[in-house]
Formats: structure tokens, C-alpha cells, sequence
């Protein structure tokens, strides 16, 4: 598949200096934009990637009027900033994960008066009903199922309403909008430790600690039977930017379809790493949903398209780069990095 992504005039990512952000700033400059406008609200020493090409701004994006610095002149805009984490992060931070509205309700008003044609916002599978969710054998989560809505608490109640907001945009505005529903997206360079970190990088950490240090046990959340998929970076980035480039103005899951239970990646894991460990259940751990799994019939209709990364190699690549931030003889410096590893 093509996709033709404006070359000349700016694109704007949100969130660049996260994880997903700063890898489609990458991405980006790689297919030949010239002038890729990437905002975070870090401090750009910070930002887990950095690119010399572009122009790199620390913005706080809750701010109507940082938010109109950004879009200013932009044709496309890319809005990932979002204040979110795994799990942990999502069950105890209901409130902080809510005033991501500002971050959406002003990048929208921003981007819709700067004329931009299009504005693509990250949504995610926590906008699915809870009582779909429910049972670790899955029926997979196909799009009209985020109604009736009884979404996540907190994150996935906000996530909904921007996908409205953003729908409403169109409506009302003729800003043209594109909406991916990511399932859990891991892969070298998302956070691994701190909190904010979710299951394939926190279970790598777990596993090269236990590597580390001989203890040879490792902790789950919930009894490790929950079920989940996990998509590898480079096929959201993919279906990212297909996604933009489409005409398709509905909501889309963006997600693997290989499911698994949160024992099984442990096993990858442990044979990514060649140990065994004892397992430990830490039934009052935050753990979510019982199982969650994404439907990618519209997407394969619609793009001809869906994520063939296989968990296997994906885990491989990003328990490497985990291992080397761990154990390396050095540890990198992000803002010194031209291009990304892994
Ligand atoms: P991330 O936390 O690595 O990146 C988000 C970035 O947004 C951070 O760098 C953060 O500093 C920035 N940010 C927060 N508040 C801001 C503000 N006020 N102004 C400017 N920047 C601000 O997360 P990610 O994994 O890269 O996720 C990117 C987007 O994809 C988010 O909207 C997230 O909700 C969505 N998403 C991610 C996943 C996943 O598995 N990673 C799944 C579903 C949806």
C-alpha cells in the first residue's frame, strides 16, 4: 500500500516526545516531510527521541494558545499528547487522565482555525464497553461495540468523548478527522519503568531483573489467565499513517489480533531471556478488563491492511533494547540520538 503523506507543507505530532509520538516523528522525516512541527510538553532533554530535522518545541498543550503555536500553518496534525499510562497509572490517576480534554477540546479549535486538512486523534480500546470485556475467552472487539457506552473509567470515558468531539468537528466544521482505537502498543522506547509502564515492557523489566540479580521469581498482576493483544510499533505506525491518508471518517481499531493471556507472554519473554521463573499472583494488583482482543474486519475491508507483527519477534526487539537501557555499559542519551535503535 502507498500512502502519500504532504511532503512540503508543515505536520504537527503531538506528543513527540512520548513514546508512539516520537517514533512517527521518525517515521515521518524518513518518508521525505520536510517540516515535521513536533510538540511535547517535557522539557526536550527529556523526550525518549529526538530529531535534529525537526523542529522540536516544548509546548504545554492544555493551553489554547500553545495549541494554536502548534498547529499554526500545519496541513496535517498528528495529536498524541495525552497525560496516560498502563494500568497502574490509569485505575489511580482517574481525574489527570480526564483533563487530557483540554489537551483534545483546544488542539481541535486550534487546528480547525489554523485551516488544517486533517486531524487524526489516538484513541483507544478503553473506550469498548466494560460488559463486553468480561470473560478471558474473547469475542474480539469490533467497532460498534463502544455503544452502548460504558467505557474505562477516567481514560476511556475521555478517549470517547474526544472521538465525539472530533466527529462533531467534522460535522459542524468540515474538519476532516481520522480515528484509530490502538490496542496496547509496545515496542523499543516506551516507558519500562516509573508506573506508567504497561505489561509487555513491565515484564520485560521483571524478567531482566530477576536475570540480573538471581532471584529467579517474577510478580503478575491478576492470576495471569486475562487475556490481551499487543501490537508492535512499526504496525502502528503503519496503520497510523494509513489511517490518515484514507477517507475513512469513522472510528477504527488499530490493534493485533493475536490473542494471548498474560501467562503466555511471560513465557516469551523467560525464552527470549532463557530462564524460568517462579510465578508470584498478585490478585489486588490493578489488572483491568478480563480480556480484550481487536476485531480487524473494517480495517482489512477498508486498508486491505491489518498488524502481522508476530508477539514473538516484537517482544525479541523490545526486550533487547529494555536489556541494554538496564544492563548496558552505557546508558543512552535520548537527545543525543540522530535516528532510533531497535
Ligand atoms: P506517551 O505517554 O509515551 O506519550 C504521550 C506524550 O504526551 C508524553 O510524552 C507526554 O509528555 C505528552 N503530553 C502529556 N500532556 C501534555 C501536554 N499538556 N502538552 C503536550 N504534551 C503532553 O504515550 P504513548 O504510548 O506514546 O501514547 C500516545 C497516544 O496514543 C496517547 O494519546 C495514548 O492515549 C494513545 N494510546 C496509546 C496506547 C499504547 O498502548 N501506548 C494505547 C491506546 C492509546
Amino acid at each position: 500500500m502507498t500512502i502519500t503523506v504532504p511532503t512540503d507543507a508543515p505536520i504537527l505530532v503531538t506528543g513527540a516526545g512520548g513514546f508512539i509520538g516520537g517514533w512517527l516523528v521518525g517515521r515521518l522525516l524518513d518518508q521525505g516531510c520536510a517540516r515535521v512541527r513536533a510538540v511535547d510538553i517535557k522539557p526536550l532533554e527529556e523526550w525518549e527521541q529526538r530529531f535534529p530535522d525537526a523542529d522540536s518545541r516544548a509546548l504545554d498543550l492544555r493551553r489554547l494558545e500553545d495549541c494554536r503555536a502548534a498547529a499554526d500553518g500545519c496541513a496535517w496534525v498528528f495529536n498524541l499528547a495525552a497525560d496516560m499510562g498502563g494500568m497502574g497509572f490509569i485505575e489511580l490517576n482517574k481525574a489527570a487522565c480526564m483533563l487530557s480534554v483540554l489537551i483534545n477540546t483546544h488542539m481541535l479549535m486550534a487546528a480547525r482555525d489554523a485551516g488544517a486538512q486533517r486531524f487524526f486523534f489516538a484513541s483507544s480500546a478503553c473506550v469498548y464497553a466494560a460488559d463486553k470485556q468480561t470473560s478471558a475467552d474473547v469475542t474480539a472487539l469490533k467497532e460498534a461495540d463502544a455503544y452502548p457506552a460504558m467505557p474505562e473509567d477516567g481514560y476511556g470515558w475521555e478517549k470517547l468523548f474526544s472521538e465525539r468531539m472530533c466527529r462533531h468537528f467534522t460535522e459542524d466544521y468540515g474538519l476532516a478527522t481520522r480515528v484509530a482505537r490502538y490496542h496496547n502498543v509496545y515496542g523499543p522506547h516506551g516507558t519500562y519503568d516509573g508506573g506508567r509502564e504497561k505489561a509487555p515492557a513491565a515484564i520485560c523489566r521483571k524478567v531482566i531483573q530477576a536475570k540480573l540479580s538471581g532471584r529467579h521469581e517474577i510478580e503478575i498482576w491478576g492470576d495471569g489467565e486475562q487475556t490481551r493483544s499487543f501490537m508492535y510499533i512499526d504496525d502502528c505506525l503503519f496503520g497510523t499513517l494509513a489511517l490518515m491518508g484514507s477517507d475513512l471518517a469513522e472510528p477504527r481499531n488499530v490493534g493485533s489480533a493475536q490473542l494471548v493471556t498474560i501467562n503466555r507472554l511471560v513465557d516469551i519473554v523467560e525464552a527470549i531471556a532463557g530462564i524460568r521463573l517462579e510465578r508470584r499472583y498478585r490478585l489486588d494488583a490493578p489488572k483491568g478488563v478480563r480480556g480484550r482482543n481487536s476485531d480487524n474486519t473494517l480495517i482489512r475491508r477498508d486498508l486491505g491492511w491489518e498488524p502481522s507483527i508476530r508477539l514473538e519477534d516484537g517482544m525479541e526487539r523490545t526486550y533487547r533494547w529494555i536489556y541494554d537501557r538496564m544492563a548496558g555499559p552505557h546508558s543512552p542519551d535520548p537527545a543525543h540520538r540522530r535516528r532510533p535503535t531497535g
